[in-house]
């Protein structure tokens, strides 16, 4: 009784350890395409595109990421470094309160 037991559960854990070789081999698949996406997000971010300052016309070189943060932060208008410095001077003259566009 003991003995047959023993040749039945040993082809169950034999099934097992494949399934468990097949899981790793599924986790590798998901973790190389996972570097796969972020090698493919790289590129993106390191690109930039000309970009026009709404209060000089200075044409500057910005990363979408950065037009986005300096939108965000001046009433979704898009301005060189040095606008960006005297408005904030402005704005801390005015006790850092900043008119609504
Ligand atoms: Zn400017």
């Amino acid at each position: 009784m003991e003995t047959k037991n023993a040749t039945v559960s040993k082809p169950r854990r034999l099934s097992m350890e494949g399934l468990r070789r097949t899981i790793s081999d599924i986790s590798l698949e998901l973790s190389k395409e996972t570097i796969d996406a972020a090698a493919q997000q790289l590129p993106r971010i390191s690109e930039v595109e000309d970009a026009s300052c709404e209060c000089c016309g200075l044409y500057e070189e910005c990363t979408p990421d950065y037009i986005n943060q300096v939108r965000d932060k001046f009433s979704g208008k898009l301005v060189c470094g040095l606008c960006a410095e005297a408005i904030n001077e402005e704005t801390q003259k005015n006790g850092g309160k900043r008119k609504k566009l």
